[in-house]
């Protein structure tokens, strides 16, 4: 689990970069013969990074996203995270480490529609074993107090706005408290007044240390990111950082 250090900052490992993607190649086998997805790309973010993946629809952007968040292993290459290769480890040992170690955002939320709010982010914690039985409940409605829906928290999913829905699932991302949150065209599905709040959302989580990695095609972001890595026919083709000075509008405890 990340911990904290007195200035709020995740405290990890110590690896230098916390990402490392080398050499990554992925390909799959179709009735074609064989297709090249992602070809030899290295990628790399540090602690409290908030890093976009762009690129057009095909590029390899949720194959990358995929391989960092150990749901998809790659054909060769390596993908250390936190020092640890996860490339090595078997399906059981990955189910754990991604408990741990990432909180996954998606574009139409994937929030369980029988559940309530609350037990959509508790759900995480009952899988991982890591927050104690007795603080799931208090750590989940903190978690949802920080995105700005406590008010929300005992209904169901269906009740809440797409924004506010993604705000659930932004809360459920942190419940083990990961140092390395996912988002795969998390506003996607938002209008743009929302999507702006989400972005910020995002951008306060890395003030507060933690590291985002997320993949959007249809925006510009650079308003938000620190650094946009872009991708085409499964290879990056620019890495640029982006001077960025907007404040947070909170601070994670
Ligand atoms: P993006 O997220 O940029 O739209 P993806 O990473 O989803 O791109 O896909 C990259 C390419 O890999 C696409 O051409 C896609 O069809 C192919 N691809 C992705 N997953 C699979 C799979 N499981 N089997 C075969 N081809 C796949």
């Amino acid at each position: 689990m990340a911990t904290h250090g007195k200035n709020g900052k995740a405290r990890t490992n110590g690896a230098e970069k916390l990402i490392e993607l080398r050499h990554i190649t992925k390909q799959y086998m179709n009735a074609a013969g064989t297709f090249t997805a992602l070809d030899g790309i290295d990628f790399e973010a540090s602690t409290a990074e908030f890093v976009a993946v762009v690129g057009k629809s095909g590029s390899g952007k949720s194959t990358l996203l995929n391989m960092l968040g150990g749901i998809d292993t790659p054909t060769s290459g390596e993908v250390i995270i936190d020092g640890t290769p996860i490339h090595r480890l078997n399906q059981n040992q990955l189910a754990v480490w991604r408990g741990k170690h990432v909180g996954a955002v998606f574009q139409f939320f994937q929030l369980l529609p029988t559940l309530t709010v609350i037990e959509n982010v508790i759900l995480p914690m009952d899988f991982c074993h890591i927050i104690p039985i007795n603080q799931r409940k208090q750590r989940a409605i903190q978690l949802l107090e920080q995105v700005g829906i406590a008010d929300q928290a005992y209904k169901l999913p269906t009740l809440l706005s797409g924004g506010q829905q993604q705000r659930a699932a932004i809360a459920r991302a942190q419940a083990n408290d990961p140092l390395i949150i996912l988002a795969d065209e998390p506003t996607g599905n938002l209008d743009s007044h929302t999507a702006d709040a989400t972005l910020q959302l995002f951008k306060d989580l890395t003030i507060a240390g933690k590291t985002v990695v997320m993949v959007t095609h249809e925006r510009d972001v650079t308003a938000w990111v620190s650094r946009t890595v872009t991708l085409a026919d499964g290879k990056v083709v620019s890495n640029s950082a982006v001077p960025n000075n907007r404040e947070a509008t909170y601070a994670l405890a």
